[in-house]
């Protein structure tokens, strides 16, 4: 549906810097439409009275449909977000797909609890959806991110205004096609597209808007909360993180070394549990960190269509520049870049203009250098050596952020007394970067507010009515 405003958004193919489609941007009058199609179909008998067990049908149906569009949706969010297209097709897709089935089974499965209080009296408890919900999502797994939204969210009985990120608005726009055919009752779910500070300040502020759910940085959380403080809305918010991995020198060092790689330089660096700071205990400092040059100087970087492509462009010129300043502030500030540092010239004529980067490693920098504090998100790490367990926990906790973290060791004693001690909502244990549907996902400190997936979902879309019942206590 066209925009009231005529405003629209072009989006652009990152490795060519050429546009791909351009799509209509919603005006606040717009927002304020959605949200009072919402409204109107959250008491409307077709989405209320209809039994949990037909809900997840519906949305069995629509992973079903999400199923035979595997190739379009993979297709879709390789050009608009420049990740390769092999890795959106096995990973994002198969994420996306197992997310909606996931909450399709939770539909029918949430209940409430009897409690007994006195002899004569008892009470029981109702799981609610919580009314209408806005969902602002970011650009970095663009089909994923609006299923983990809107899976808990439609299991629950909630309905929803979908606003995808401007950087990346074309894959939703299929599922909203297909969420249509599966047979959802209109207005339960409205997808949006619109700038943030548009479409997503309306939303945000709406008055009848009953929760805010919103993945992003950590700055513009800040903003949502206060918008969403008018109404005190509820909130969950998933937002940055500089996450730390830790290497023991009783680790299997092949398996460190492929892990630490790919829980930084997966996704090009565009994951908020990217585990960007690297301590390795210095025995091992020097084998570490030559194994793991090597593992970052090996990958393959080219456009999202050559199957053997690691890393692909980042998704947008803004956040290209942004990288690379990062650089500049590393060395300004004293620390040393072991490699890359640069951006990357694909040989191929139609990719001269992409956004591509070099995979970079920066050594000799201290914790309190920004280089070590702040979100770069792009394919970028920091190692540090150190010397003790308690002085890696203790510099792994110097963070504002605490969303995820990895320890490697093969002391279990260790694992799992690290684990208890970093601030994080997630640790890996010889891992980095596991994510599950059933497990639930988000960060302390200023790496959000809540979880999303698992059983934890649920709960950030549902609210707990309890009923007190008098079987015959008299006054
Ligand atoms: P980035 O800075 O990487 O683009 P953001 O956190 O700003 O990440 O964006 C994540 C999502 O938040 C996007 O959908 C974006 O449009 C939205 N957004 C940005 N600013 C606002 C705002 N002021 N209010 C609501 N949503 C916003």
């Amino acid at each position: 549906m066209p925009a009231t405003g005529g405003q629209t958004i072009t989006s652009l193919d990152p490795a060519t810097d050429k546009p791909i489609a351009t799509v209509h941007a919603a005006s606040a009058e717009d927002v304020d439409r959605a949200v009072k199609a919402a409204k109107a179909a959250l008491v409307h008998s077709s989405w209320k009275q209809l039994p949990a067990t037909d809900r997840g049908q519906l949305m069995m149906r629509l992973a079903d449909l999400m199923e035979q569009n595997r190739e379009l949706f993979a297709t879709i969010d390789a050009w608009d977000n420049g990740k390769p297209y092999h890795f959106a097709l096995e990973e994002d897709l198969t994420e996306a797909i197992t997310t909606i089935r996931y909450y399709s089974g939770w539909a029918d499965k949430t209940f409430g609890q009897t409690i007994t209080t006195t002899p004569q009296k008892f009470a029981y408890t109702i799981r609610q959806p919580i009314g209408v919900v806005a969902q602002i999502i970011p650009w970095n797994y663009p089909l994923s991110m609006a299923t983990w939204k809107l899976g808990p969210a439609l299991a629950c009985g909630n309905t929803v205004v979908l606003k995808p990120a401007e950087q990346t608005p074309l894959s939703v726009l299929i599922l909203a096609q297909l969420i249509k055919k599966a047979g959802f009752p209109p207005g339960v779910v409205n997808i949006v597209n619109g700038y943030g500070r548009d479409a997503g300040a309306a939303l945000a502020s709406h008055p009848l808007v009953d929760k805010v759910a919103f993945t992003g940085s950590t700055a513009t959380a800040k903003v949502i909360m206060k918008a969403a403080a008018g109404s005190l809305k509820n909130i969950t918010l998933e937002t940055g993180g500089k996450s730390p991995l830790l290497v023991f020198p009783d680790a299997d060092m092949e398996q460190a070394v492929k892990w630490s790689h790919s829980g930084i330089m997966s996704n090009k660096g565009e994951i908020c549990t990217a585990t960007s700071r690297i301590f390795v205990h210095r025995d091992i400092l020097d084998v570490f960190t030559a194994s793991f040059k090597k593992a970052v100087e090996s990958v393959r970087i080219g456009d999202q269509w050559d199957e053997s492509v690691f890393q692909g462009p980042q998704v947008t010129r803004a956040q290209y520049d942004r990288i690379l300043s990062y650089f500049e502030i590393a060395k300004s500030e004293g620390a040393t870049i072991l490699t890359g540092g640069a951006p990357y010239k694909p040989a191929e004529a139609k990719n001269q203009n992409g956004y591509f980067i070099q995979p970079t490693v920066i050594i000799n920098a201290t914790d309190s250098m920004r280089i070590a504090q702040e979100e770069v998100f792009g394919p970028v790490v920091v190692l540090f050596p150190f010397d003790s367990e308690e002085e890696a926990i203790r510099r792994a906790n110097d963070t504002t952020y605490g969303l995820g973290a990895s320890v490697f060791t093969r002391d279990l004693e260790r694992a799992h007394r690290v684990a208890a001690e970093i601030d994080s909502g997630m640790v890996w244990v010889n891992s980095s970067q596991d994510c599950d549907p059933r497990i639930p996902f988000g960060g302390v400190k200023q790496s959000g507010i809540g979880r999303e997936l698992g059983e934890a979902g649920l709960e950030a879309y549902s609210q707990v009515k309890a009923v007190h019942v008098n079987m015959g206590s008299r006054l």
